[in-house]
C-alpha cells in the first residue's frame, strides 16, 4: 500500500529530526500534500498511527494541508491551479495542460514536547 510506505518514510524523517534536535515526543505533524499526489488522507492517517507505535511520534496528530496542483496552460500561456490530474484549465476550460507541481508530499512542521 502506497500510504504505508509514505508513513514509514515520514517516521524515518521524524526520528532523524528527533536525534538531531533532541526532542522526545512529537505531538503534531503538519504535512503538505499536493492535490495531484493521489494520497488518501484517511488511509495515510491510519497507516501513520500504526507505524508510529513505539516511536517518538506515537499518538501524534497528523495535520494534513492540501496544496493545489499547478499546471501550465498552453492556451492561456500561464500557470494555473488545478485540483486533480486531467482537470481542465479553470480559465479557458482547455485540456492542453502540462503539470508542474502537486505530486509532492512534505513535512512542513513538527510540534514537539
Ligand atoms: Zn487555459
Amino acid at each position: 500500500m502506497h500510504e504505508m510506505s509514505l508513513s514509514q518514510s515520514m517516521v524515518e524523517i521524524i526520528q532523524e529530526q528527533a536525534a538531531v534536535n533532541g526532542f522526545q515526543h512529537v505531538t503534531v505533524v503538519r504535512l503538505e500534500i499536493g492535490a495531484l499526489s493521489c494520497v488518501e488522507p484517511a488511509a495515510l492517517s491510519f497507516c501513520f498511527d500504526s507505524v508510529t507505535r513505539g516511536t517518538v511520534a506515537e499518538g501524534a496528530t497528523l495535520d494534513i494541508i492540501k496544496v493545489p496542483g499547478r499546471a501550465w496552460c498552453w492556451v492561456c500561456s500561464r500557470v494555473v491551479d488545478i485540483e486533480g490530474h486531467g482537470d481542465p484549465c479553470p480559465d479557458c476550460s482547455g485540456y492542453q495542460m502540462q503539470t508542474r507541481t502537486g505530486n509532492e508530499m512534505k513535512i512542513k512542521e513538527l510540534e514537539v514536547a
